[in-house]
């Protein structure tokens, strides 16, 4: 009798799982395990929204290998220890996981492969799990991964991607191997009220109506703030809930395709930059010299841009909206960066913190390089363009209904006074319940020249 074990973490799903896959055509019996990893609590990176996602995958994740005859096993811990633990409890020779980008996983699978190899056993790391195009797999000339992202996505583009495995119909598990009860998210506290569901049914729900409903309109409305229009498929990938290999096959067969499929390379990009580059995720990428201002009146500038109070309504209303549902628009993202660390001049780094503090789809390549594009120090090829929110509010939200929907406090405004409160005079805008604006658009324009000379 073989046994195997396959170690998930965000990669939680039965469909197109290649370790899984593998596992199952090497071995007799599989232990499907999840570690609920003390070093990642210690990080920092387990937060409410992403805990809460985390718990109503694995109780789907468990739900759906019970339908095949089996179960999830989780236990809680150092993940080397346990993994080495269940291998030896249970007889398996044999660990399958897939790649992961971050410097922490890369010291969790290199630590994994020393104790596994201790113990007379083998670890198996598989490729394009959680991306299409594997870190490392496409290279330019003289560097070991692309900086810039056009060469990237053409050479991306040109790359055969493999076929999709289907998911398993049956799976045995070794009996008698102790686990955990999975999480459930209404014992935790702290979690945003309008946080999308997890799990892979859920996601593969989401995928559908996706394809069927929205993909086809994506090139036109994804910039439209109030329209909503883009998949919100972000966590399920996060988490792994959905295959991106699947995703991309899925997608090209419905047609239209090319806009959102650029969008799961830019995925990808940043994944490779990481892979390559780990102190990305903490120190510029490329240096501006800046000199990011710390005094207390920064310090309070970044509390009004969490809370939402900056008094520029699309700033405001982005921030709102991060807060309510762990989620936040691609556009009301880059806007709030741009306001944070250009406007403000506040270091990238206070900013990608209070993103991962509350983004469901909080992501260290995702995140942290985003920022990095946002703020200029990363592989923005204009690190110096600034985003007006005034202009760009009435761009992307031109009747302002983005606004209304999450500052109630302008509900009551028409165009162009729900971009622009200040302009109201009298008893109209003494009657508002709504800040000034905390920085002035040229000033803080001229303040970042000025600094990043
Ligand atoms: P769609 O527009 O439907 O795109 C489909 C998928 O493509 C997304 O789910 C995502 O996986 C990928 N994608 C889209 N845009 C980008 C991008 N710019 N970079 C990389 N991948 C992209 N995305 C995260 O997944 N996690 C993060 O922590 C994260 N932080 C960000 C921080 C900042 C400052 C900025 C500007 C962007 C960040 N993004 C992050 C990228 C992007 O905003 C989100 O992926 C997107 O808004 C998710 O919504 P969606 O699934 O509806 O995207």
């Amino acid at each position: 009798m073989t046994v195997s074990v396959v170690l998930f973490s965000c990669d939680l799903r039965l469909h197109d799982h290649p370790p899984l896959r593998a596992a199952l055509d090497r071995s007799d019996e599989v232990v499907p395990l999840f570690v609920r990893d003390r070093g990642v609590d210690r990080a920092g990176f387990a937060v409410p929204n992403r805990l809460a996602f985390l718990a109503d995958c694995l109780r789907d994740l468990d739900a759906g290998l019970r339908e095949r005859g089996g179960r999830l096993v989780i236990r809680s811990g150092d993940v080397v220890d346990e993994v080495c633990r269940v291998a030896v409890e249970t007889g398996a020779d044999e660990v399958h996981m897939a790649a992961d980008v971050s410097p922490y996983a890369h010291r969790r699978e290199e630590r994994l492969r020393t104790a596994l190899a201790a113990a007379g056993r083998r670890l198996h790391v598989h490729d394009s799990v959680s991306t299409v195009v594997p870190p490392g797999a496409l290279t330019p000339a003289g560097s070991d991964h692309f900086a810039v992202f056009t060469p990237y996505f053409r050479h991306w583009s040109g790359q055969r991607v493999r076929d999709v495995l289907g998911a398993p119909r049956v799976l045995r598990v070794p009996d008698g191997v102790g686990s955990e009860e999975p999480p459930c998210r209404k014992d935790l506290s702290g979690v945003s009220p309008g946080l999308a569901p997890g799990g892979e049914a859920a996601g593969r729900a989401r995928l559908s109506a996706w394809l069927r409903d929205g993909l086809a309109a994506y090139e036109e409305r994804h910039d439209d703030l109030a329209g909503d229009a883009t998949s919100r498929l972000s966590p399920h990938l996060h988490f792994g809930t959905l295959s991106p290999v699947e995703l991309v096959h899925r997608a090209r067969r419905t047609g239209g395709a090319e806009a959102f499929v650029r969008q799961l390379a830019w995925r990808d990009f940043h994944r490779q930059v990481l892979a390559a580059r780990p102190t990305a995720c903490s120190s510029d990428y490329r240096t501006r010299h800046d000199r990011w201002r710390t005094e207390a009146a920064a310090r309070e500038d970044a509390e009004a841009w969490r809370e939402g109070r900056t008094g520029y309504p699309v700033i405001d209303a982005a921030m709102r909206q991060l807060r309510h549902e762990g989620w936040m628009h691609n556009r009301g993202r880059l806007l709030t960066a741009s306001f944070l660390t250009k406007t403000m001049y506040v270091d990238w780094r206070v900013g990608a913190r209070h993103f991962l503090d509350l983004l469901v789809d909080g992501d260290l390549a995702n995140n942290q390089l985003n920022w990095q594009w946002a703020a200029g120090t990363g592989t923005d090829t204009r690190p110096n363009r600034v985003l007006n929110p005034v202009v760009q509010a009435k761009r992307y939200d031109p009747d302002g209904a983005y606004v209304r929907r999450w500052v109630p406090e302008l509900a009551g405004l028409g165009r162009p006074a729900v971009h622009e409160p200040w302009r109201l005079r009298g008893l109209e805008r003494a009657a508002l319940d709504y800040p000034d604006p905390v920085v002035d658009l040229a000033d803080g324009l001229a303040r970042f020249r000025r600094s990043r000379g």
